[in-house]
């Protein structure tokens, strides 16, 4: 439990949500502020990016999404179509996205099928142990 920024009630802290520099916002507190903002601050904007920079850090290949960028870019400068050069940068992002995402999981199966195994051999020996005595 924790208190609220916004009306300092007591908040259970999984249901809340960080503001950063440790503040939280109760579900209620949160969605009024995000329904009262119109536009968002230097501040919010700054925050906003670092957070995506976090989320994102080590998931898509920075180096790609850039390549693909500035490939859009240039054609657009050639003189290709822009709604055509933005929707294919879109997709291609999409699906780097989506190649990146199915990477993680895949890893993060390894990782549990890895400790099932663990767990399963840990159980297999306490039988055998058992059976010993
Ligand atoms: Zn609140």
């Amino acid at each position: 439990m924790a208190a609220c920024a916004g009306c300092s009630e007591e908040t259970e802290r999984d249901k809340a949500f960080e503001m950063g520099e440790g503040r939280l916002l109760c579900p209620k507190c949160f969605v009024e502020r995000a329904q009262s903002k119109k536009s968002l601050t230097g501040e919010d904007r700054r925050r906003l990016k670092e957070a995506v920079k976090q989320e994102l850090a080590g998931l898509l290949p920075r180096d790609r999404i850039r390549d693909i960028l500035e490939e859009c870019y240039t054609n657009i400068l050639k003189g290709s179509d822009l709604d055509e050069e933005v929707g294919r940068a879109t997709n291609e992002i999409e699906r780097v996205a989506g190649l990146a995402l199915c990477k993680e999981l895949l890893s993060m199966l390894g990782g549990i099928s890895k400790a099932l195994e663990d767990e399963d051999a840990e159980v297999r020996e306490k039988i055998r142990r058992i059976g010993s005595l």
